[in-house]
């Protein structure tokens, strides 16, 4: 069947409004919610998603509050999400959208995608979402479904795809229902033509429409550049304690987690005795060496191999911020490539 914008309109609204999933940032057309929820779900798993936005918003209910936390609170609050520059942008818009636009949220797309950190996958979702306007957000999963709807041989690396996606679907959208359209393209994408492994097109609407079905071409399309492999780096944790508090220092502000808190640590990956020697020309005035973990965390485009050496010490260095375990879960961000190794202590 040939690609037809009203009938592929109608088989997505059709099976959204026979049931989707029940996820808390559906149903409202609060552009703060709907914004935060787009935000935190970039590069995260829905499940993952679900408990930080209940909790964010409790701490944190309107853009005013967002545009006065400050940046230890918010990076805690986002503690384990990752990605910590969408957290910075989020407050960096919300002071924005108080200073121009007097705390309400922006309706123009124009203005939307000038906001930091908002995108035009973000900016397209929370103007369908919000204020039905015809504006397509494309990203992985919508582009896996249209790719393969139309069994395109288009490289979906390439510059300029997104747009090309974004301007085939605007036929698809008519006011009165822009935002379910969006919501079906993202909800087909994420649990029936799924990412990883066969999709599953015995369930899907569109499957009496789509060429890579009826072609079972799924597993070549889309089409994608061949992935750059991740860097490997070495590293050795010093998880430093008196018995009471644990030795902890700022990041820098730039790189890598920026800002964030973490354990001491240096390249490659040290023996004990070099460990041990390293700690006391610190002067660290290591005691013993309790543990020794190891643990991969992998980022991106990088991958830390972590060794991770438990030394309790006798002195508390200037070098080193020395927080208690409560602070150090309710106050400071420690990110996931660090915090394990708080969680292995227990
Ligand atoms: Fe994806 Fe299959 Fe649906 Fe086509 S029919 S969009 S391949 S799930």
């Amino acid at each position: 069947m040939e690609y037809n914008g009203e009938i592929i309109r109608q088989l997505l609204l059709d099976w959204y409004r026979a049931g989707h999933r029940d996820l808390p940032w559906r149903g409202t057309r609060n552009p703060y919610f709907v914004w935060l929820s787009e935000i935190m779900l970039q590069q995260t798993r829905v499940e993952a998603v679900k408990g930080y936005y209940d909790r964010f918003l409790k701490e944190v209910p309107d853009i005013q509050a967002l545009s006065e936390i400050s940046e230890d609170r918010l990076l805690k609050l986002w503690e384990g999400l990752g990605y910590y520059n969408r957290a910075r942008n989020l407050k960096k818009a919300a002071c924005r959208i108080m200073e121009k636009y007097r705390g309400k949220f922006p309706a123009a797309y124009e203005d939307v995608i000038k906001l930091p950190g908002i995108g035009e996958y973000t900016a397209g979702a929370i103007c369908s979402i919000c204020y039905d306007q015809p504006t397509p957000a494309v990203d992985g999963n919508v582009l896996r479904v249209y790719m393969r709807l139309v069994n395109s041989e288009d490289n979906i690396d390439e510059a300029g795809i997104k747009k090309k996606v974004r301007e085939n679907l605007l036929p698809l959208y008519e006011h009165g229902c822009c935002g379910e359209l969006t919501q079906a393209l993202m909800e087909l994408g994420a649990v029936v033509c799924i990412p990883n492994g066969e999709p599953k097109c015995g369930q899907c609407p569109l499957r009496k429409v789509c060429l890579a079905c009826q072609e079972h071409t799924w597993d070549k399309v889309p089409v994608r550049r061949e992935k750059k492999k991740r860097r490997i780096e070495e590293k050795t944790v010093f998880v430093l304690h008196d018995g009471g508090s644990y030795g902890i220092r700022r990041r820098d502000v730039s790189g890598l987690l920026p800002g964030m808190w973490e354990f001491f640590h240096t390249e490659g990956k040290l023996s004990v005795q070099e460990a041990m020697q390293l700690a006391s020309d610190k002067g660290f005035g290591p005691i013993q060496l309790e543990k020794e973990i190891p643990y991969t965390h992998v980022f991106s485009h990088v991958e830390w191999r972590m060794t991770a050496y438990y030394i309790a010490c006798r002195n508390k260095t200037d070098e080193l911020i020395w927080a208690e375990r409560e602070a150090l879960e309710k106050e400071y961000a420690l990110p996931s490539a660090f915090k394990i190794f708080l969680d292995k202590e227990l």
